[in-house]
């Protein structure tokens, strides 16, 4: 039993120099104080009206308690102020489709999918995604498990608003109330929003939409076999990704069937904004109150232009995905004519779809072939909206207010008298030039200031390196007990076998006498 000793000493000492590795929320911190005031600050307070110069914010107890014109505002005494001239405050954005895994697609093989929860979480609240809603899961568990370790200052994040696992089709026939049950289950387990992915069939839609409204919960949809006016009349809360992936609008559309997206494409690249099947749905969208999530980074990404190369991504991944990084940044960096043709008619629709007082909100969806990536590419989607035509308030509106009232979320999304300090301090104005909001010197999230640079440095080629702490982790865990406790076993009776020859040996030694096998000879 020694060499067992031995071997849970090992794994003692393991499971010890994992949890000093482990950095712990307040790593990060840069400024808390039970009263802080921010003066002299333009603010852009995330409801569309437009940036006001010269204000004073004094945050308590993680809320905001005060805001006003810079000198009409009461300081307390003893309040740690902060002059915050040249520099603007917005709300912390609302990101709408987030993933904590990234994604690089591989030409003729399956894509290389990185599970990063920690290093995403970190990327988020850098760039001063202070919620998430992650659309879609790699590992349910994973993302339950950092939403409560963010809760607890275990970890620097996001507050998470979990995805249970993707709802698509299983067998030939469509099965409702396996779809029903998948969404009770994932409830169950803590999600508190669902996805319909590609595959599902309008009778599985409607059990799934049914199934999550019964919880009270909202159900969003990355649609191809059903198309967007089917899936408003069946009662969908939200859709991804916008216009461009509608199967509606292809010519040839089956029921619960899904065409090849190049076909679809085919169709809806001639295609304008004013034209009247578009028209129909943006007013089906409408009148339905279905939310629609802005993904224009991750459409970006295949057009080739200039702004794809993203130079903070490559310093964030191990070196086991770089080289694939490159081999697909080489192949999506030439001027892509139909993905810009794409790109532009989703921005024109969503403007439109804006207009008709359609929700729509905002996200990255760090996946595709691996162009955009947390944080950084929803910096990059409130540049593109800008781009599309909404001015830059009413784009910091669409990232911010629009999803947190989709969340029900009230005290975030917004800067205002009782609300939570959750702040992005950005070094210029993004009213006048958005680039800005990538100018991030702090990020409060419950009043607790982060610095930005330490989150970042800090994950620096760690997205896809190897993580030995997953061994710590169930079943991971069982395994490597297993195994020590076989190696022990064994070591143990290759230890004693030993030791019995060597009694012999000492035995006949004694007694004056050769080994049994000397005797014998
Ligand atoms: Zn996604």
């Amino acid at each position: 039993m020694d060499q067992l000793g031995r071997s849970v000493t090992l794994l003692a000492l393991l499971a010890a120099a994992t949890a000093c590795s482990q950095t712990n929320g307040r790593t990060f911190v840069q400024m808390t104080a039970p009263v802080v005031a921010l003066t002299h600050v333009r603010v852009i307070d995330g409801t569309g009206r437009p940036a006001r110069d010269d204000q004073t914010l004094v945050i308590q107890d993680g809320r905001i308690a005060a805001i006003g014109r810079s000198g009409s505002v009461e300081i307390p005494r003893g309040t740690r102020t902060r002059d915050l001239t040249g520099r603007t405050v917005l709300p912390g954005l609302v990101g709408m489709h987030e993933h904590l895994f990234y994604q690089i697609e591989r030409p003729g093989s399956a894509p290389l999918v990185a599970a990063a929860p920690e290093a995403l979480a970190k990327l988020y609240l850098a760039a001063g995604v202070t919620t998430i809603r992650t659309a879609g899961t790699t590992d349910f568990a994973g993302d339950l498990r950092m939403k409560q370790q963010i809760e607890i200052g275990a970890q620097a994040g996001p507050e998470i608003d979990v995805t249970g696992p993707n709802l698509s089709a299983i067998g030939e026939k469509p099965s409702p109330e396996a779809i029903a049950q998948q969404v009770e289950r994932a409830a169950d387990q803590g999600a508190t929003s669902f996805k319909a992915y590609t595959t599902l069939r309008s009778a599985e839609l409607k059990a799934a939409i049914e199934a999550a409204h019964k919880r009270g919960l909202r159900i969003t949809g990355d649609l191809c076999a059903v198309g967007y006016r089917e899936a408003a009349a069946l009662g969908i809360d939200n859709i991804e990704h916008g216009i461009i992936f509608d199967t509606d609008l292809y010519s040839g559309k089956q029921p619960d069937q899904c065409p090849d997206q190049r076909d679809l494409f085919g169709d809806v690249m001639h295609m304008n904004v004013t034209d009247a099947a578009i028209q129909r749905t943006i007013g089906d969208l409408v009148r339905h109150g279905v939310a629609i999530t802005s993904t224009l980074a991750v459409i970006e990404s295949y057009t080739g232009r200039d702004h794809v190369i993203d130079p903070r991504i490559p310093v964030l991944l191990s070196s086991r995905l770089r080289d694939p990084y490159q081999a697909g940044l080489k192949r999506w960096s030439n001027p892509n004519d139909d993905w810009a043709q794409l790109l532009h008619l989703e921005g024109e629709f969503e403007r439109a779809f804006a207009a008709a007082g359609g929700r729509l909100m905002a996200g990255v969806d760090p996946t595709g072939w691996g162009g955009t990536i947390a944080g950084s590419g929803d910096q990059r989607e409130l540049e593109l909206l800008v781009e599309a035509g909404f001015s830059p308030e009413a784009a910091i509106r669409v990232a911010t207010l629009n999803g947190a009232g989709f969340l029900h979320k009230h005290e975030v999304g917004t800067i205002d008298r009782g609300h939570q300090a959750d702040l992005i301090i950005v070094r210029g104005n993004p009213a006048t030039r958005i680039a800005d909001v990538r100018n991030v010197e702090m990020v409060m999230k419950g009043g607790v200031g982060y610095d930005p640079s330490a989150l970042i440095e800090s994950v620096a080629g760690s997205i896809g390196a190897y993580d030995v702490r997953l061994l710590m982790r169930w079943p991971a865990n069982a395994i490597v007990v297993l195994v020590l406790l076989v190696l022990a076993v064994l070591i143990n009776r290759m230890g004693s076998r030993r030791a019995g020859r060597k009694y012999y040996k000492n035995v006949w030694s004694v007694e004056g006498l050769n080994s049994p096998s000397r005797k014998a000879s």
